[in-house]
């Protein structure tokens, strides 16, 4: 699979304009800022196929974007304080729709930035998917930002601040240094693979 071959298909506002589920889907969540469009440009090796914005809070739909046979979706941005509560309303429901359609979902990344403390929204975020029973892995993303020293704390205040964060594979990312690219889009690669191995079965049954 080629994530360089990614191209914007849809965004949607609600999800009743969602449309059929027909290829396995890789979802990016997390807080308004917390480098959602530069991981997704950085791995489909684009400058700017989603937006990359310095002011925080802006995307608001679900945003699909096609590659080969797999579908990256860039989920809206949450956490962000000063929205409206139409749109936060708005933002759940939309939320709460797409995960609650049935779709083939194959992981969730969620994106947590490394330099601070976890926040009450990313706990909901990853309590949900336990609760949905929906896969995913933790990117702790900007991690350039921190020396060593920095990172081994925020990596043992990460253990107390997320429950069972030693059970959840996490990745440490950075879209300036590359760091974890690789390893992510080996999680693609193995996920994506899993439906072929599927049908090439049931082919041969
Ligand atoms: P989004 O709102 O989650 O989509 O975040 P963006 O991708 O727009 O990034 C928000 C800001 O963080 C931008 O100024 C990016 O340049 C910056 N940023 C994103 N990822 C990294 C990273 O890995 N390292 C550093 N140093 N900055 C980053």
């Amino acid at each position: 699979m080629n994530l360089s071959t990614a191209f914007f298909e849809k965004a949607f506002g609600t999800f009743e304009q969602l449309t059929v589920s027909d290829l396995p889907e890789f979802c990016f969540s997390g807080r308004s800022n917390v480098g959602k469009s530069s991981l997704i440009n950085k791995l489909t090796n684009r400058k700017s196929l989603a937006r990359v914005s310095g002011k925080p809070g802006k995307t608001v739909t679900i945003n699909f974007y096609r590659a080969d046979d797999i579908r990256i979706v860039d989920l809206p941005g949450y956490g962000y304080a000063k929205v409206p509560f139409a749109e936060r309303t708005r933002w759940s429901d939309l939320m709460e729709g797409y995960f609650k359609s049935g779709r083939n979902i194959k992981c969730v990344f969620a994106l947590i930035d490394m330099r601070h403390p976890a926040t009450d929204f990313d706990i909901s975020m990853l309590d949900f998917m336990q609760q949905m029973d929906i896969p995913y892995h933790i990117v702790l993303t900007k991690c350039d930002k921190l020396n060593k020293t920095e990172r081994k704390k925020r990596e043992e205040a990460f253990l107390t601040e997320i429950p069972c964060f030693d059970q959840i594979t996490s990745v440490w990312t950075s879209t300036t240094t590359f760091e974890g690219i690789s390893d992510l889009k080996e999680i693609f690669e193995e996920l994506s693979s899993e439906d072929y191995e599927f049908e090439e079965e049931k082919f041969e049954e």
